[in-house]
């Protein structure tokens, strides 16, 4: 299988080539990404219908640009996958018409991806791919989820959050230190200066015994904290930093070795843009590798959203004899979830 990707659920318009063939792993030929950030920064979050008409913008170069890279014509593609949900509603619509139209015009498949599921495969395009089955933590923008992995298109939520999402805790945090959205990436390189255990924050739903998180609370604290600080003093601020990000840490690890222990299974995938984060990386490879367990990451930058894992979900379904494409040349007609929960996928 060679199939195109495209991926704009939200505000990155992402397109890529992946080649897929059993017994083989998957490889990525080419990507091409086109991050929305700049644009909507002065807004301090993403404003849908700017997101919408970029997405037009770029789709059909990135396709190109893709293609050219690959040494490779629409011909050599078998389909065209694309994001179908969850996200941004006219975001969803720009990528899910686009790849249905090439598809209905070369007379291949359009094969529909739940992003979360694209995230959630992704480590398999990296130098140290997993095996099933495993726990996977997806901490994204938007989600932040347990998940029990038995196989491709087998995903038992085990845990999610009840309220904010740790991708989310961090770029509210950061908001309120003065950092640029998303906040994230900042606030974890303005935390490498400060000391981890200089503010008092609260871990929340560490000790509820079951598999959920809470992020709404800890952004209250790091409020009042912030409100406190003087503004210039740059140490106090990579203190709150660094305490932050180690509050929001320390939860995705024991709740990670939690799920473990619940299911019994040696194995861990994180997958999500919050995986991208140096700290939670350090600390889950240490525990893991003080209880036998194996740990797998996406390659860095394949963390936040890209159109390599959409285009590498739909390959590893249809090689799994999963999926039901949409016919070639069909009505034209196409749906688009931008609420919809993976286990019902
Ligand atoms: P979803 O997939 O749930 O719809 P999303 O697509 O917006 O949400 P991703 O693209 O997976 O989410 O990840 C973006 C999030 O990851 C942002 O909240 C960003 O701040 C966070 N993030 C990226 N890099 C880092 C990092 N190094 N440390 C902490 N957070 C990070
Ligand atoms: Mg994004
Ligand atoms: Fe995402």
């Amino acid at each position: 299988w060679r199939v195109l990707g495209i991926e704009s659920s939200c505000d990155e318009t992402g397109v890529a080539l992946v080649e897929c063939a059993r017994g083989v792993r998957p490889r990525l030929l080419a990507q091409g990404l086109h991050s929305q950030i700049d644009m909507h920064q002065a807004y301090g979050g993403v404003v849908p219908e700017l997101a919408s008409r970029d997405h037009i913008r770029r789709v059909v170069p990135l396709t190109r640009q893709v293609l050219r890279d690959a040494g490779l014509t629409l011909q050599d593609l078998n389909a065209v996958a694309f994001t179908q949900g969850p996200g941004l509603a006219g975001a969803l619509l720009v990528g899910a018409g686009a790849a249905v139209a090439l598809a209905a015009s070369l007379g291949i498949p359009a094969l529909p991806v739940h992003h979360l599921e694209g995230h959630l495969l992704s480590p398999f395009l990296s130098e140290d791919p997993p095996e099933f089955p495993f726990v996977c933590l997806l901490v994204s923008g938007g989600h932040t989820q347990l998940m029990w992995v038995r196989d491709v298109g087998s995903y038992e939520l085990l845990g999610e959050t009840i309220d904010d999402a740790a991708g989310e805790a961090f770029d509210k945090s950061a908001k309120l230190l003065g950092l640029p959205y998303p906040g994230g990436p900042h606030l974890s390189r303005l935390a490498e200066q400060g000391r981890a255990d200089a503010f008092p924050l609260p871990r929340p739903l560490l000790h509820s015994g079951d598999l959920n998180f809470s992020f709404a609370g800890l952004k209250t604290a790091v409020m009042t904290q912030a409100k406190r600080l003087p503004i210039e003093d740059a140490s106090a601020r990579a203190d709150l930093a660094a305490s932050t990000q180690a509050a929001i840490v320390e939860v995705l690890v024991k709740k990670s070795l939690a799920a473990l222990k619940q299911t019994g299974l040696k194995r861990l995938v994180v997958a999500g843009g919050v995986g991208a984060n140096a700290s939670l990386r350090a600390q889950l490879n240490e525990a893991c590798s003080r209880r036998a367990v194996r740990v797998h990451y996406p390659e860095l930058g394949l963390c936040t959203d890209n159109g390599a894992m959409i285009a590498l979900a739909a390959a590893m379904n249809q090689e799994a004899g999963r999926g039901t494409p949409l016919p070639p040349l069909s009505t034209g007609s196409f749906e688009i979830r931008p609420r919809w929960p993976l286990e019902m996928s």
